[in-house]
């Protein structure tokens, strides 16, 4: 294959494939913090317990005895938290400066969940857009343990209005166009037959220039995908519209409501119907700025991001803020301060936030955006326990994965080491030490050196 490296490709392999296979070693790990991912409060002086990659015991440091043949692991004064879980990520359009549907190879969706996982992203959720059997491949390779990166769930195509679907217009083609029940529910039966993790349907008329989905057809979607055992979640951008969703059964809205901030109403019948919502409010964000903003600068996101995409890709992003009209930018902050007050008015209220930020969108890169998402949900008013519980063991319950998502007994050992308490600042979440998954550690040296060999190509 053209420009394909088989080194590159092989370090990838090598790295991530040894981190997905469950470790056979118990060990014990000491560590100043450990954060439970459930809302609790941090451990102090914890120790953990892992056997064949999953968490045996959790206590303090002392209290647990270290068994025969077991390894101990001194992680020193660092904190612990479980591994990040992303609800809304679209992999495999970018590759370096160009944005195009011929990018939707196998490599280039593996280069994307390499990036999450480097990261400390355990686990994505792809929302649609998906063409062809690649993404069911990569999926099948992972759960062999023959492919590494972030973990990939999926959506399948997804479907919507004729060109009401997915937004850019190289996604063309990617989902189904549907103009009546029996195409509804005929596109929901042939995902739910390949098995996909979930399913996505988009109702917006795009500014006007399209026609919205109808209710009945989102109702057909949401009837039949629950038939199938499917969480349903709508990219939305109308008020009025995630009213009626919600009250129809859909289980997720994809985006804030885009058009007025979100109603006390529809928040109550969000929370009576146990509907999520991911905020993606990183995406929107970047609107906002007439000149290089301060998180680009910020050192371990910078040091992140230029460890895992080319020098130029990141000029270009630098550059679009210097270029971009104060106008358009103060127009973009009112329509922001909107979201802002959206997602603080539904935390105060309980709702269930998840971790998502319409990753993999141009320029807005895997693990980068998820990052950045987690800084600005706390500057929108959450606190920086409930974005961590967005990010782990809320989004673990939305996608059904009952394995991940807290350090727990019984749980999955995937967890990040941080050289700083995220509780005292969300930003070090970036300050990634370590990852483990399944009780391995990540190998992330070798993760960094094969995604750069890959962006030099
Ligand atoms: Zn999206």
């Amino acid at each position: 294959m053209i420009g394909r490296s088989i080194a590159a490709v092989c370090g990838l392999l090598i790295a991530v494939c040894w981190a997905e296979r469950a470790s056979a070693q118990t060990a014990l790990f000491e560590v100043a913090r450990l954060i439970p991912g459930d809302g609790g409060a941090a451990l102090e002086n914890a120790a953990i317990l892992v056997e064949t990659g999953r968490i045996a015991r959790i206590g303090r440091k002392g209290e647990i005895a270290l068994p025969n043949g077991a390894a101990r692991v001194d992680l020193g004064d660092k904190t612990v938290m479980p591994a990040l879980i992303s609800s809304h990520v679209h992999p495999g359009f970018q590759m370096g400066l160009g944005y195009f549907a011929k990018n939707f190879t196998h490599e280039n969706i593996v280069d994307d969940l390499n990036r999450a996982l480097y990261f400390g992203i355990s686990t994505v959720m792809s929302q649609g857009i998906e063409r062809g059997d690649i993404m069911f491949e990569v999926r099948a390779e992972q759960a062999a343990g023959r492919l590494g990166g972030a973990r990939l769930m999926l959506s399948g195509r997804g479907l919507g209005a004729p060109n009401a679907g997915p937004g850019n217009a190289i996604y063309a083609n990617f989902a189904y166009s549907v103009t009546t029940e029996d195409e509804v529910r005929r596109a929901v039966r042939e995902q739910a037959a390949r098995t996909v993790d979930g399913f996505k349907i988009w109702v917006d008329d795009r500014g006007g220039r399209a026609p919205k989905l109808p209710l009945a057809l989102s109702r057909a979607a949401i009837e039949e995908s629950h038939k199938h055992g499917l969480r349903i979640s709508a990219h939305i951008f109308y008020h009025d519209d995630a009213m009626e969703l919600a009250a129809a059964g859909i289980d997720s809205f994809a985006h804030l409501v885009r058009d007025r901030e979100m109603s006390d109403e529809l928040i109550a019948l969000m929370r009576k119907n146990n509907v999520y919502v991911m905020p993606n409010i990183s995406s929107p964000e970047r609107n906002t700025h007439a000149s290089p903003p301060p998180w680009l600068d910020e050192p371990s996101l910078a040091g992140l991001l230029r460890d895992t995409v080319s020098a130029d890709v990141i000029e270009r992003l630098r550059g679009v803020f210097a270029r971009r009209d104060p106008a358009v930018a103060e127009r973009a902050r009112k329509s922001y301060e909107i979201l802002k007050r959206s997602v603080a008015k539904l935390s105060a209220a309980g709702a269930h936030i998840i971790l998502g930020s319409d990753t993999g969108l141009e320029d807005h890169f895997f693990g980068y955006a998820e990052q950045k998402e987690l800084e600005l949900m706390v500057a929108a008013g959450m606190t920086p326990s409930q974005a961590i519980v967005a990010a782990t063991n809320r989004a673990a319950a939305y996608l059904r994965l009952p394995d991940r998502g807290t350090l727990s007994p019984g749980k999955r050992a995937d967890f990040l080491v941080l050289d700083g308490n995220p509780l005292d600042n969300i930003r070090n979440t970036r300050r990634i030490a370590r990852m483990y998954l399944v009780g391995v550690e990540v190998d992330r040296p070798a993760l960094k050196a094969a995604l750069l060999r890959r962006a030099r190509n």
